[in-house]
């Protein structure tokens, strides 16, 4: 066709994908399914001083370390942000996910809503994704059935919830975890469109 044109070759800039929401939301094994259909896509491993639950390894689910560890690392700006959780240190390190976004692989996390925030604040281009649970009452439930936690843990897991809540606005996504498969598309479909954006790609 006369006049119309496509580049021959494109590049896009990759995509910095942020699932959070609260504990309880299906947030994790979401990402770990959304991992399996993309082995392509780089996880970015938190930073914690929250002691490892049955099964977790370190390197793994989180790199484990000590306040005092945490602490050093923070003064070598070694985070793109932290944020204290019911009572334990978190924090996202800037070296994996800027290697990543160097070497072009899309990249997924998921901090808590502030770290959400923080991530935006960062990289702007973030999607950032807001995964619930249909009600209240399943939080609660799920967070029971999971019993990794305290009941006082979990109580205090819930008052974080109620607060995350409030920041849904700030989110461009909002995934209503009520069947594991149907969210599941729908997350791998947000990744999906965000590789599409124009304004992620350059002609080259
Ligand atoms: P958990 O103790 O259940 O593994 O995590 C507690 C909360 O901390 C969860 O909402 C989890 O998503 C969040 N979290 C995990 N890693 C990070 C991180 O690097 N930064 C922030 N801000 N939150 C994190």
């Amino acid at each position: 066709m006369k006049g119309l044109s496509t580049p021959a070759l494109i590049r896009r800039e990759p995509v910095v994908l942020v699932v959070s929401g609260p504990s309880g939301s299906g947030k994790d094994s979401l990402v770990s399914a959304l991992r399996r259909l993309e082995p392509d896509l780089a996880y970015s491993t938190s930073v914690t001083t929250r002691a490892p639950r049955p099964g977790e390894l370190d390197g793994v689910h989180y790199h484990f370390v000590t306040h005092e560890r945490f602490r050093q690392l923070t003064a070598e700006d070694a985070f793109i942000e932290t944020r204290e959780y019911a009572g334990n240190l978190y924090g996202t390190p800037k070296k994996f996910v800027d290697d990543s976004l160097r070497s072009s692989i899309d990249v997924v996390m998921k901090p808590e809503v502030h770290g959400a925030m923080a991530m935006k604040r960062a990289y702007r281009r973030a999607a950032l994704v807001f995964v619930t649970a249909p009600t209240p009452d399943v939080l609660a439930q799920r967070l029971m059935e999971r019993s990794t936690e305290s009941g006082d843990a979990i109580a205090r897991r819930l008052e974080i919830a109620q607060d995350e809540m409030q920041w849904i606005g700030s989110f461009d996504y909002l995934i209503v975890n009520e069947t594991f498969e149907f969210a599941l598309q729908q997350l791998h479909t947000i990744l999906m469109a965000e590789r599409l954006r124009t304004t992620r790609v350059h002609e080259m």
